[in-house]
């Protein structure tokens, strides 16, 4: 990731109106992330640290392997506040409603993000795609507060980048992303123990839901395109939950021919929530706003309606467009 002039100057100005400020609430987008979490928490310490108070207020609860870091059982779950206190910080969100808590908007809103897209929605904006995850970005905000990296705020900082990296398989890992990975081991964090957190602590309900969703997974003719489904009733007869698909859209990608996945997860009757991750310079988020969702080149999602098999033959004929363009020499 690059810092430009106009970063330097924005984070200078954030950290100026954090200093001025005593109460927080901190927010990120629906249903969040390890990103999410990690950035919101690293926030959150050292707030702490310079004696403000916060909230931290999201629509939906942490995935639960995040619930064992510091501080996130202190999540407020809610879809309205009523006091946004002196400032609001939106992180790793592309757009204010995407928060899905109402009330955030009457406050003094920082706007920290990396998702291509982002609406600007803030009285401050810094915004930055060519960061690997948004606590990157936190953590340079924390350096700029002049607050100790400590081993809670490189934890959650790390757990952002893992997460948002694919565990470093994602094109837009950088120098700078292992840069600041050295600096939270060097704060203390054990990365051995917080992989283990996040990706071995599954029930066999989940291991069982991977199975059963991965052998029923399509290939399109060039088997460079794969299709995943899944349906309440699947997630229930293996004893898992929709929670528990989280992740599986990742593993398709393990096999060497395989540039792209969709993963469809049904919302409603022929209404689907569609996850999507590629390789290298395949560009998934490009299809996902064309379907007003969001994300990032390698990883990006949306919804739409139809019956499976339609959005199937859509998607993949989309996907093989974006693997070929990428392939062409004039591609990407
Ligand atoms: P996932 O597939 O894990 O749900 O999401 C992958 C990436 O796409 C994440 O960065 C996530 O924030 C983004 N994303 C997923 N669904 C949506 C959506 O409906 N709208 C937007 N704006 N971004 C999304
Ligand atoms: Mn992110």
């Amino acid at each position: 990731m690059t810092t430009t002039a106009t970063d330097t100057t924005t984070r200078a100005r954030i950290a100026d109106e954090i200093r001025r400020r005593q109460r927080f609430v901190l927010s990120s987008h629906v249903r969040p992330d390890g990103d999410s979490i990690g950035s919101q928490f690293a926030m959150a310490y050292a707030l702490w640290q310079l004696g403000k108070t916060v909230r931290v207020v999201n629509r939906d609860p942490a995935p639960g392997p995040l619930s064992v870091f510091p501080g996130v059982s202190s999540i407020e779950v809610a879809s309205r506040i009523d006091d946004p206190g002196d400032a609001v910080i939106v992180m790793e969100c592309g757009d204010l409603t995407r928060t899905g808590v109402e009330g955030l908007e009457r406050g003094f809103v920082i706007n920290i993000d990396h998702h291509q897209g982002n609406t600007g929605f803030g009285a401050l904006n810094w915004f930055d795609a060519g960061a690997a995850a948004c606590s990157e970005m936190v953590f340079d905000l924390v350096g700029e507060l002049g607050v100790p990296l400590t081993r809670e705020i490189a934890t959650h900082v790390y757990i952002g980048i893992i997460t948002d990296t694919g565990s470093f398989h994602y094109s837009i890992t950088s120098p700078r992303t292992f840069d600041i990975c050295r600096r939270c081991m060097e704060a203390g964090i054990n990365p051995p123990a917080i992989a283990g957190a996040i990706y071995d602590s599954n029930h066999l309900g989940r291991l069982k839901l991977f199975g059963a969703v991965l052998s029923r997974m399509v290939l399109d003719a060039s088997g460079r395109v794969a299709t995943l489904c899944v349906n309440e009733k699947l997630a229930r007869d293996c004893g898992g939950t929709y929670e528990d698909t989280e992740g599986i859209v990742n593993l398709p990608l393990s096999v060497k021919e395989i540039e792209a996945v969709a993963f469809f997860k049904e919302a409603g009757p022929d209404d689907w929530r569609i996850s999507m991750r590629s390789k290298g310079e395949v560009d998934v988020h490009a299809i996902a706003r064309e379907f007003g969702g969001g994300g990032h080149k390698n990883a990006a999602g949306g919804s739409a309606t139809g019956t499976f098999e339609d959005l199937k033959a859509l998607f993949e004929g989309k996907l093989l467009r974006q693997i070929e363009t990428a392939a062409s020499p004039r591609g990407a």
